[in-house]
């Protein structure tokens, strides 16, 4: 049979042949509680609940006296662990958290923050706003996930966002004097798969069994103790409104079960937009404006006495000091709220959308939360307040509240809170084989059933009419060590060229176990659909040595994913300089042609040398920086001649 290939739309991938294998049919049923009958969970151990932040992170868990979430304090340096990641010059080991935010300003190239953001991203997702981190990220000119270089190294976001898992895990160890492998972690409700999948990668890469990913305004709603009870009904709002982003959640509550109706918000608003708006007031005020540009100990200064101010305004009428050239800053609460108006009303704006999204209105709540730090100031507790038409209840501590929750939530899986009820779950992840041999995961483990979940993926080979849908369930990044369940071909796709077909690939899971998979392409309406009954089923140790294998594996799966992504970015790049240098020599000098032709064949030397991620992703790096003007200017002629050719016309 013809080899046929695919790849997905996030993360691209190939479904390399395989010779058919017998079929292993699985059970795909377990409670999520399961793990006390067969002894695999020891309800002594902690399980941590993350909330990990754009701007800060934290880690809490369930107190063993009183049974209350609390926030973890390790040492006295406060719950709050800034999510700023420095890499020291000499090659140390990162520093993280408030440690590494001074280097934001002295060190930016070597100091990451807000990596939140990109995690589980391509650089196109970013829609211009890379440009604006002090930080480099690499565009690499495909479909692949953004990289971050720090000096002659690539990061990954999942790599720096398992350098906050790992402190924030470590600061758990030290103050509970217990080891910690077992995390729930939020995510923002409006978390996409791979944007979830990465936040899980991330866990694993600091060595957490990640039990369940949540969204964070169902873990607030948990921490204020809604939904906690079986029969309860309740919708209500969460307002977040943390330090660089904003966002809003509708949620219904029922049976146990959190339903996202809407959300809403805007992901470059927040706590930072005030203070920067108050140093941009003091900086007309005091003529600073000549002064700040390159002068940082100064922006410093303002920046944080600008933030001093604001948290000091939730307080007081009125804040002053000075600078350290003695210069006078003053700032009343009033001007402060005429500064901010602007952007609360674009907040309140969003909770108008979000509940017209899901078709309620303000007096269809039952409740409005609110949530993230910036919560603090009056203006935004007021305007959220007047605008849902009732109190928004601001009881807990708005920075600790989606790990509190979190927290809970990890009791509930621990099977401590009997009286919550227990769903049925998928214990192992379900996906299909994609590129390389990689695992692309559909259905995540602990979701609940029944479910139903699916992706899209497209051809890479044109002219290619089969496409062969290979389904596996396991927690490893490479198929082969996984369970193959079945493999089927979806045939008869209208030959097109690579790219065109759209295959949408559907998990069906349903309450008894049986998983339907569904490939159709949607353009010729081809379809093909295989059942995978619960037979010959996994025992719980199975399961459980099935867990406990990705994780001792981490490390070396993950950097297995990474180098065979990063060689078909690679591989694809070379595609198109080839195609590109064919198509348009005539634009191009004799010496460029050269040149480009060398530097493709040196990042075909490393790929054939097998060199590492780092190495490629150097060579990649040349090749576009002599490569991308050529594409402008090839671009510009274009646009000339279009626009001489309307001319004519
Ligand atoms: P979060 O991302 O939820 O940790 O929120 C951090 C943001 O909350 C930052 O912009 C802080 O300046 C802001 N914040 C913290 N405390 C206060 C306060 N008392 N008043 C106003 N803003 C605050």
């Amino acid at each position: 049979m013809q080899s046929v290939r695919a790849y997905s739309i996030y993360p691209r991938g190939r479904f390399a042949y395989r010779a058919p294998r017998r079929l292993r049919l699985t059970l795909f049923m377990a409670k999520v509680a399961i793990n006390l009958s067969t002894g695999s969970l020891q309800q002594e151990e902690i399980i941590v609940g993350i909330d990990l932040g754009t701007t800060n992170s934290l880690v809490a868990y369930i107190h063993p006296d009183g049974r209350q979430p609390v926030a973890i304090n390790d040492q006295g340096r406060g719950s709050i662990v800034p999510s700023v990641v420095h890499f020291p010059a000499d090659g140390e080991a990162p520093i993280v958290g408030n440690e590494a935010k001074p280097y934001l300003l002295t060190n930016p190239e070597n100091t990451i923050y807000s990596v939140k953001r990109l995690l589980g991203k391509n650089y196109g997702d970013l829609g211009g706003h890379a440009a604006q981190y002090g930080y480099k990220i690499i565009d690499d000119n495909s479909e692949g996930m953004v990289k971050i270089r720090v000096g002659d190294r690539f990061y990954s976001p999942i790599d720096l966002s398992a350098e906050i898992l790992k402190e924030l895990r470590a600061r758990a160890e030290h103050a509970l004097k217990t080891p910690v492998n077992r995390a729930v972690i939020t995510v923002p409700a409006y978390f996409n798969d791979s944007q979830r999948q990465a936040t899980r990668d991330a866990g694993r890469l600091a060595g957490l069994d990640v039990l369940r990913i949540v969204n964070e305004p169902t873990a607030a709603a948990l921490a204020y103790g809604i939904g906690l009870s079986p029969d309860e009904e309740k919708t209500v709002a969460v307002y977040d409104l943390g330090g660089g982003t904003f966002d809003v959640s509708i949620l219904r509550i029922q049976q146990g079960i959190f339903e996202v109706l809407s959300t809403n918000g805007d992901t470059y608003l927040g706590g930072d937009d005030m203070d920067r708006l108050l140093v941009e007031h003091w900086t007309g005020q005091l003529g600073l404006a000549s002064q700040l540009g390159g002068n940082i100990p100064l922006q410093q200064e303002l920046r944080l006495l600008a933030e001093q101010a604001k948290k000091h305004l939730s307080q007081h009428d009125d804040f002053q000091d000075e600078l350290t050239g003695g210069s006078a800053l003053r700032i009343s609460k009033a001007e402060f709220n005429a500064l901010i108006q602007p952007l609360v009303d674009r907040t309140i704006t969003s909770c108008r959308q979000a509940l017209t999204d899901a078709q309620l209105s303000t007096a269809d709540l039952d409740a409005v939360l609110l949530v993230g730090g910036s919560t603090r100031v009056p203006l935004v507790y007021e305007s959220v307040s007047t605008f849902f038409g009732q109190q928004a209840n601001n009881s807990l501590n708005p920075d600790e509240v989606v790990a509190l929750g979190a927290a809970i939530q990890a009791d509930i899986l621990a099977g401590n809170r009997r009286d919550v009820l227990l769903l049925d779950v998928t214990p192992l992840t379900l996906g299909i084989e994609t590129m390389g041999g990689l695992m692309d995961p559909i259905i995540g483990r602990n979701s609940k059933i029944p479910t139903k979940a699916g992706r899209q993926y497209t051809t890479s080979v044109d002219g290619q009419v089969n496409l062969k849908i290979s389904v596996y369930q396991g927690e490893r990044d490479l198929v082969r060590e996984n369970r193959k369940l079945a493999e089927f071909d979806l045939r008869g796709i209208p030959a097109m060229p690579a790219g065109l077909p759209k295959v949408d690939v559907n998990f069906i899971l349903n309450a008894d176990g049986i998983l339907k998979v569904e490939a159709i392409e949607l353009r010729s309406n081809t379809r093909q659909a295989v059942e995978i009954k619960p037979q010959n089923g996994l025992t719980d140790e199975q399961v459980e040595q099935m867990l406990m294998d990705s994780l001792v594996h981490a490390k070396e799966d993950v950097a297995a994913r990474m180098i065979i992504e990063t060689r078909t970015m690679a591989e694809q790049l070379i595609y198109q300089v080839e195609r590109f240098v064919d198509k348009n020599s005539q634009y191009l000098t004799e010496e460029e042609i050269h040149e480009t032709a060398a530097q493709v064949q040196n990042l075909k030397d490393v790929l054939a040398a097998n060199g590492d991620k780092d190495a490629i992703m150097r060579t990649v790096d040349t090749l576009e920086e002599l490569t991308s003007p050529f594409a402008e200017r090839v671009m510009n002629i274009s646009i000339k001649q279009a626009m001489q050719g309307k001319r004519i016309e």
